[in-house]
């Protein structure tokens, strides 16, 4: 969007008053687990109905928070029930640490980036512009034609500064012509996916790798200039965290455009895809490379599997689990697991012998119950 500074003013004030609601719902929610664990025989709750008479009654409180408009703050409360509802169920799920989606935080007004929802009668489009509620105008640039009226638009900053508004419509199905072709994804690092098709194999795009030298001169600037406890930043240090957050971007985009194109291809030219369903673990512990293959994994994977129901095409998600040590062919599974130095899978049983990931992306076919072609 092209943001004007009052209107520019306008959502930052929007954000401070949204940034206080939230916290106050942080704040509730930290009482009432601390009030909880002292008093398990009189449990509280924290779920969006006190939390949503909270906000009116904050409203009626403080003039401050009632210059702002009540869409935003209610829906962000709805953000923050969500958030939290996550967080108590990977709790009572006992996931381990590292795999739970932590409570919600504090938003810091340094480091949380503005968000806002706004549901139907919280915003409108005339002339091509977004009028919100509040009296705030924006001029829309347009990426295309919205298809029909949008239910809602999350309208956000990125860590550049830049804003930019996404709007809801119902999902339409662009049938795309049969083929009578089926295909199998494998994902993996130095391949993004292996397929049962030699015409529809993805390289690993290098994005990660190119970005990665300079990225590595920014972090260095960065820890060079890293402020003291409690000082401000430098000119230096910012401009430094800014390049950094435009390479990020650069990539993700770089990404999310090969990811889009390769699943235009594979969704044209084939009728069912039965693709790994790949779930990356971002642990703290893997490399550079390894973060940046599982990246640009989950970008296509997720480019799969909208490109496929945009296009009305039929996708099976198979379980990962020893898609690596089965035969395609007679079912049969080796005993140990290959060494990943291994690129070839010969079967002890049957005697076939391929490329370790065309047999991988065959055992996702035959997994979904479709046929080899
Ligand atoms: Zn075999």
């Amino acid at each position: 969007m092209r943001v004007s500074s009052t209107a520019n003013a306008l959502l930052l004030a929007e954000w401070d008053r949204c940034r206080w609601v939230w916290n106050e719902c942080v704040a509730r929610s930290r009482a009432v687990c601390a009030h909880n664990r002292a008093h398990p025989e009189d449990k509280q709750t924290c779920g969006p109905v006190p939390l949503s008479a909270m906000l009116t009654e904050a409203r009626a409180r403080i003039p401050w928070l009632r210059e702002g408009a009540s869409v935003p703050q209610q829906q962000l409360i709805r953000d923050f029930g969500r958030s939290r509802a996550k967080a108590m169920k990977d709790i009572q799920a006992r996931l381990p640490m590292q795999h739970r989606a932590g409570m919600p935080k504090w938003k810091k007004k340094r480091d949380a980036a503005p968000t806002f929802e706004y549901t139907r009668r919280g915003f409108r489009l005339k002339d091509g512009r977004l009028h919100l509620a509040g009296g705030i105008v924006l001029r829309v640039v347009w990426s295309r034609d919205l298809p029909s009226a949008p239910s809602s638009v999350r309208v956000y900053q990125d860590s550049l500064g830049h804003w930019y508004a996404g709007f809801v419509v119902p999902a339409q199905t662009r049938p795309l012509p049969e083929t009578g072709a089926v295909i199998g994804v494998d994902w993996g690092v130095t391949e993004t996916a292996t397929t049962t098709s030699d015409a529809h194999d993805l390289p690993h795009a290098q994005h990660g790798k190119n970005a990665a030298q300079r990225l590595a001169k920014y972090q260095r600037m960065m820890s060079r200039r890293k402020p003291g406890r409690g000082q401000a930043a430098s000119a230096g240090y910012r401009e430094a965290k800014r390049q950094t957050a435009k390479v990020h971007k650069k990539v993700a985009r770089q990404r999310q455009d090969t990811g889009r194109k390769w699943a235009k291809a594979v969704v044209r030219d084939h009728d069912a895809v039965a693709v790994e369903d790949f779930r990356p673990k971002f642990l703290a512990k893997s490399t550079m490379a390894r973060k940046a293959a599982d990246a640009a994994i989950s970008m296509t994977k997720t480019a799969l599997l909208e490109m496929a129901r945009k296009h009305g095409r039929t996708v099976h998600l198979v379980h990962p689990a020893h898609t690596t040590m089965d035969c395609a062919d007679c079912g049969a599974r080796t005993k140990h697991a290959l060494p990943l130095s291994e690129r070839t899978y010969t079967c002890t049983a049957c005697g076939v012998s391929r490329p370790r990931d065309k047999n991988s992306a065959r055992v996702m076919l035959v997994r979904a119950g479709l046929r080899p072609g």
